[in-house]
């Protein structure tokens, strides 16, 4: 039985990494259906210091449970929902749901949380996209400057003037910039000096190799060089070990993320987290 589900699990991904319109057209009939009938839930990664391991934030993470029970890797149905202009109303419940949590979570105490959410290109371009911002803002209660939009390095390079007419609407509501898989785009830095915006995130596979090899590691310096020199805070993704964390905090860099402290958990399980003593409410 259990083999068979995996088969079938793998012939359903295949069918989404494929070029197949029909097989593509088929996944996005499902998210479509999976998004009307709730299938799609929100999972939270704590962000801590990597100095004191203490929590500040959490990363917002879609999920898509199809009604067969599998998941379906948010790099494969993404692209789709962005595609199809799906990621639109998508990307409003991500950010309203993730609104919500971060209310309930500074009720509890957690004043200084922060709940960043990823953007897509499509989000970031449509007119109506700031006003999505303020009306989750108001509608959970939350103050904007709790709010963080992660952005990717390839969207902040993106034609100058929308970066930074987007940028000004954002920074309006409160709400802090972080460049997201940094590193892994080809950013123009002069264009990067024009952006003010608070946080670079190192991609994963520079905190994977930082220590395998010179490629990595002087990648993982650059970056952390280059973010702290502009004013920024610098956060890597993707930590796994004691030894990529200690590294990482010897170049500098200020926090970090990944499966070493926690992995992307739902509402509930972050919330006991938090209150197993990993941060203490504050104040
Ligand atoms: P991302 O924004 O760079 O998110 C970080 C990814 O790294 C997440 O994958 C997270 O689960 C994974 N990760 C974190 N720590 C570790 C670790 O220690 N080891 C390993 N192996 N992985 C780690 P996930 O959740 O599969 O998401 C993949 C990508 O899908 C995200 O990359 C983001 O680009 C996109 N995505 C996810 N949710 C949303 C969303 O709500 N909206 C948009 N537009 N994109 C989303
Ligand atoms: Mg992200
Ligand atoms: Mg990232
Ligand atoms: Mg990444």
């Amino acid at each position: 039985r259990a083999k068979q589900q995996h088969r079938g699990s793998s012939q359903y991904f295949s069918a989404a990494m494929g070029t197949d319109a029909r097989e593509r057209f088929k996944l996005l009939k499902g998210l479509r259906a999976g998004f009307e009938e709730r299938r799609l839930f929100v999972v939270y990664q704590p962000q801590v210091d990597l100095v004191s391991r203490q929590p500040l934030g959490a990363e917002a993470l879609l999920r898509w449970r199809t009604a067969e029970g599998q998941f379906v890797p948010p790099d494969q149905f993404i692209p789709l929902a962005e595609q199809s202009g799906l990621i639109i109303s998508i990307g409003d419940f991500v950010l309203r749901t993730a609104c919500f949590q971060l209310k309930h979570l500074r009720d509890l105490g957690y004043q200084d949380f922060r709940m960043a959410v990823n953007i897509s290109l499509a989000q970031f371009r449509h007119p109506l996209f700031i006003q999505t911002v303020k009306a989750a803002l108001e509608d959970s209660g939350v103050p904007g400057t709790s709010l963080e939009l992660e952005i990717t390095e390839s969207m902040a390079m993106e034609d100058i003037s929308l970066v930074l007419r987007v940028l000004a609407d954002i920074r309006s509501t409160g709400a802090s910039v972080a460049i997201d898989d940094f590193g892994t785009g080809f950013s123009s830095l002069s264009q990067l000096r024009q952006l003010d915006v608070e946080r670079l995130k190192i991609d994963r596979a520079f905190v994977r190799e930082a220590q395998s090899s010179n490629a990595g590691s002087t990648i993982a310096q650059m970056v952390v060089n280059l973010g702290r020199g502009l004013g920024m805070r610098v956060i890597a993704e993707g930590i796994e070990t004691e030894e990529q964390c200690q590294y990482l905090q010897t170049l500098g860099c200020h926090e970090g993320q990944g499966y070493l402290f926690a992995k992307p958990m739902m509402a509930d399980q972050l919330q006991l987290w938090l209150e197993s003593g990993k941060g203490e409410p504050l104040q």
